[in-house]
């Protein structure tokens, strides 16, 4: 469902550019600026966001985007006839879908630094080979950028040549991949302009596609970024779960009945200590992972080893039962392991590890405090204090429990 949420945005702006298309020659002559500054304006606006919010990625992305529109602008915009031309539009074909793919799998590095002169020098390379090409009238380098690559009739209708249509599909599938793994917006923004662009080239002949098209682009992008902060303020970047910023949100519009639980795990200082942090990390994910399935109810990250549960129009007899649940399936879960290197299986090492250890495998356990709303607890506070109170006697009785 938040999959499909996610496709909608650069899918709406894509068909906003559709519908625009025809509608430019109707522009009464009072927004005629609109169509000559029009793409800078939304190209700008892009590079400002991003810079603000520190995505040097975008901004390579973006940048990559102007500089092809200042390519169309200056060759292509009266045809692709010529050498010049033929040889700026395969240059695109090629060098904008790469870029795009690229920036989508590596990591964020920031702009003015030693990575982004690194990721600015090769922008700049593929404009110095693609006017070396224009200027030494290397005819022979641009006739192999269109040479088929497979002897089909399938894509002819298209202007875009086979090496460029395969560049665009890497692209689109790098970005694709991308998003796949790590579900952020940014990386669907990445996709989205990749599909934007090749909608450009493939209309170029159509007057208005291009700038359309790639100010679809930019707007992806955009909306994007603002997407990717909006997620990062209100999820805990480690385990996934809401924050306690959003958590906060919540309790103001709570209604007259709910009930909140907090969970903290047992002996986690220890587990550290003993395993380190990597490890630690790991568990919080896993316990996290439980957390988010509890029924009910929302889990949120509270704070380092602390997580609130919150069951909006439930009472505690009926949130009970999902708490007891959730406390066995954490206790009962095994971590595994990596497999253990033999020399390091010394006794004292046995000895030290031996109170979390089950041959491969670690686990831990978590103990719950949980309150529901009354007319002595009736803020959220007062809610949580309470549960906080009922935690503390839950640590108290041995851990591994839940206490109201
Ligand atoms: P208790 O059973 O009484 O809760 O004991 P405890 O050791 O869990 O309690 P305490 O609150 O003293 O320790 C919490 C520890 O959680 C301290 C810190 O090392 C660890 N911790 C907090 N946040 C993180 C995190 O993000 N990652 C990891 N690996 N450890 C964390
Ligand atoms: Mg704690
Ligand atoms: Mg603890």
């Amino acid at each position: 469902m938040r999959a499909l949420l996610s496709v909608a945005v650069p899918a709406a702006v894509l068909a906003a550019a559709w519908f625009l298309v025809p509608r430019m020659s109707e522009l009464p002559a009072s927004l005629a600026g609109l169509k000559v500054y029009g793409v800078y304006f939304v190209l700008a606006l892009g590079v400002i966001v991003s810079l603000a919010f520190r995505r040097g990625r975008v901004v390579f992305a973006l940048l990559t985007l102007a500089l092809a529109y200042a390519g169309y602008v200056v060759f292509l915009k009266s045809g692709l006839a010529g050498f010049q031309a033929r040889t700026m539009f395969a240059a695109l074909c090629l060098f904008v879908p790469f870029n795009l793919a690229a920036l989508s799998v590596l990591p964020e590095r920031g702009t003015f630094n030693v990575h982004g002169a690194q990721r600015f020098a090769v922008i700049a390379l593929e404009v110095a080979v693609t006017w070396w090409i224009v200027l030494a009238a290397r005819t022979g380098i641009t006739a192999w950028a269109y040479a088929p690559l497979a002897e089909t009739t399938l894509f002819a209708a298209s202007p875009i040549p086979h090496t460029g249509l395969a560049m665009m599909a890497l692209g689109a599938g790098a970005s694709g991949v991308a998003w796949f793994i790590k579900r952020s917006p940014l990386d669907l923004g990445f996709a989205g302009a990749v599909i934007a662009f090749g909608l450009a080239m493939n209309g170029i002949a159509t007057p208005n596609v291009f700038p359309v098209f790639i100010a679809a682009g930019a707007l992806i992008f955009t909306i994007a970024v603002l997407q990717d902060t909006f997620r990062m303020a209100f999820r805990d970047e480690l385990t996934g779960l809401p924050s306690r910023r959003d958590l906060n949100e919540r309790m103001m519009g709570l209604g007259r009945r709910y009930t909140i639980a907090m969970v903290d795990v047992d002996h986690f200082k220890n587990f550290n200590d003993t395993y380190g942090h990597d490890l630690g990390d790991q568990v919080l994910k896993m316990v996290a992972r439980k957390l988010a399935e509890v029924g009910g109810g929302t889990a949120y990250r509270y704070g380092g080893e602390e997580f609130t549960v919150l069951f909006p129009g439930t009472d505690l007899n009926h949130a009970m039962p999902h708490l007891e649940a959730l406390r066995g399936e954490i206790a009962g879960y095994k971590l595994a392991l990596r497999a253990p290197d033999r020399p390091a299986k010394t006794k004292s090492v046995k000895r030290q590890r031996g109170a979390f250890r089950d041959a491969k495998a670690v686990s831990v356990t978590v103990s719950i405090g949980v309150a529901q709303r009354s007319d002595k607890l009736a803020a959220p506070v007062d809610v949580i204090k309470a549960a906080d109170r009922a935690l503390y006697r839950a640590k108290n009785n041995g851990r591994n429990r839940v206490s109201r």
